[in-house]
């Protein structure tokens, strides 16, 4: 797939008020600073469709583009903000697990995890989550500008291999860089067969 046109199209608090649930949609989420807005704006060809390098604090919204006039990008707030209040973590909480529970045209999560670091707890414990309510998803790792650079694989395998301590099967990974273009059309076939599907 090919993306033609890619539009914002509006940012909620609440998954009641996202648009009509008539297109596939794919949402994008990961922890802060893991490369969600590079991604995002490298999948579609776009400088500035997201915004990167977000401060934490600012409004955290489920952002929703169209892409191709006929499904959704959702970019979901990022987690693990170290600075952030309690009360600020669970406005995310409320507001992000309602929306991937309750979505009913949601059809992949990407969950985006950093290759450059070892696996992180917090990741690992959102990837239950997803699993527990059987909420589809795929891993996107990021920052690969490398992929054959030793560090690199020895994090994704160690990811791997953690996430095989409680999953007896892994979803499809992918292995990106925005930074070098690496990616994208692995992804976009992916959604496009999706879309097919459906
Ligand atoms: P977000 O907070 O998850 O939306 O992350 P951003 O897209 O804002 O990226 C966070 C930081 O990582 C920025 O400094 C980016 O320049 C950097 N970054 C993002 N993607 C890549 C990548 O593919 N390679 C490299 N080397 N750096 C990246």
């Amino acid at each position: 797939m090919k993306i033609t046109s890619s539009e914002f199209v509006i940012s909620n608090t609440d998954y009641k008020l996202c648009p009509a649930a008539d297109k596939p949609e794919y949402a994008f989420i990961g922890r802060s600073n893991v490369g969600k807005s590079s991604l995002i704006n490298m999948l579609t060809d776009k400088n500035k469709l997201a915004k990167t390098s977000g401060k934490p604090g600012k409004t955290q919204l489920i952002n929703h583009f169209l892409i191709n006039k006929t499904w959704y990008l959702v970019d979901l707030p990022g987690y693990g903000w170290a600075q952030v209040s309690k009360e600020m973590k669970q406005k995310w909480e409320v507001m992000t697990k309602n929306y991937l529970g309750q979505r009913e045209n949601l059809h992949n999560v990407f969950v985006l995890i950093d290759s450059r670091i070892p696996p992180q707890k917090i990741d690992i414990d959102f990837l239950n989550w997803l699993g527990e309510y059987q909420i589809p998803f795929s891993i996107i790792f990021t920052k690969a500008d490398k992929p054959n650079n030793s560090k690199i694989q020895s994090n994704i395998a160690n990811f791997k291999t953690e996430l095989k301590k409680h999953w007896e099967e892994i979803p499809p990974t992918f292995v990106t860089s925005s930074a070098q273009k690496v990616g994208q059309k692995e992804i976009l076939e992916y959604i496009g067969q999706i879309n097919e599907s459906v």
